[in-house]
């Protein structure tokens, strides 16, 4: 516990902006349909949002352009897209018809970016070098209509534990190797987004950050890594409860001339989602402030 002598790692740093707050839907989800996060994100003065494509097709997105628009938030990223490896052409064909959808959606909620989580190992296979060959095509096939409708991919490398079922691209590293094999000219339309639970613990991380610079980092996601972690996916932190340090994170961020949002997105069954979202919201306002 930090006591008045003991200060929290990084405290000496300035607190960040606070009108760089952004609330990924998936963090009230469990209590709030999408209007209610809407209204609840202008209400406790927050000023970014990133919605999840289930809650916008359940608002229709018309109706979510417009209370989003209403209310004055910034649109931190759009969740998601990706998910490429298929088994067969069928497949691959599908997936990306349903993200030529996503990157409409994105132009139409006019975000900053539309979040990549690339997808794992197609069903029965074993071939995870094949998988992400498939990625890297997937990607090179959505590229141009992204650029087209001024909406950049971030690609999200996750923590490895996914790699089989959700993303089998799993370090900045690799996704910034993506990035340079498709988009050698670095347009803007390409890039990442730092997930601070999926990458903390990269010893790369720093140079990694640095390497992707201003024009290839579009997105930051915060939470923390508590210990133990109950849930692979669904017990994730809030900000100051884990191990991560995460206002030297955001120093490397910044660092690199990122100016973007910093988007909470916190999954937790066994605490935040059985909480008031009132006070959830609350507390990504005071954490943000005092722990990031
Ligand atoms: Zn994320």
């Amino acid at each position: 516990m930090a006591t008045p002598d003991t200060p929290r790692a990084g405290s000496s740093r300035s607190a960040p902006e606070p009108g760089r707050l952004s609330i990924n839907t998936a963090t009230v989800r469990k209590q709030w349909t999408l209007a209610q996060i809407i209204e609840g994100c202008a209400r406790h003065g927050i000023r970014g949002i990133a919605p999840w494509r289930d809650q916008i097709a359940e608002m229709g997105l018309v109706e979510a352009a417009r209370a989003i628009e209403a209310h004055g938030l910034r649109v931190s990223g759009v969740c998601r897209g990706g998910m490429f490896p298929a088994p067969d052409a069928a497949g691959r064909n599908n997936a990306l018809e349903d993200n030529l959808r996503a990157i409409e959606e994105a132009q139409r909620l006019g975000a900053d970016c539309l979040v990549m989580v690339v997808g794992g190992l197609p069903k029965d296979s074993k071939d995870i070098a094949g998988a992400r060959e498939q990625v890297k095509e997937g990607l090179a096939a959505l590229l141009p209509h992204a650029r087209a409708a001024g909406v950049p991919l971030a690609i999200e490398p996750l923590h490895p534990m996914y790699a089989a079922d959700r993303a089998c691209v799993n370090t900045l590293a690799q996704a910034l190797d993506l990035c340079d094999a498709i988009d050698p000219q670095t347009s803007g339309a390409l890039g990442v987004a730092v997930d601070a639970y999926h990458v903390w613990w990269d010893p790369q991380l720093e140079a990694q950050i640095a390497r992707a610079g201003k024009s290839r980092l579009l997105a930051y996601h915060i939470c923390d890594w508590l210990v133990p972690t109950r849930d692979l996916l669904n017990d994730r932190g809030m900000m100051g409860d884990g191990v991560i340090d995460l206002p030297k994170l955001r120093s490397r961020v910044e660092r690199c001339g990122y100016a973007g949002m910093h988007e909470v997105e916190i999954f937790s069954e066994l605490d935040w989602w059985r909480r008031d979202p009132h006070e959830v919201l609350d507390t990504c306002v005071e954490r943000h402030r005092s722990a990031s």
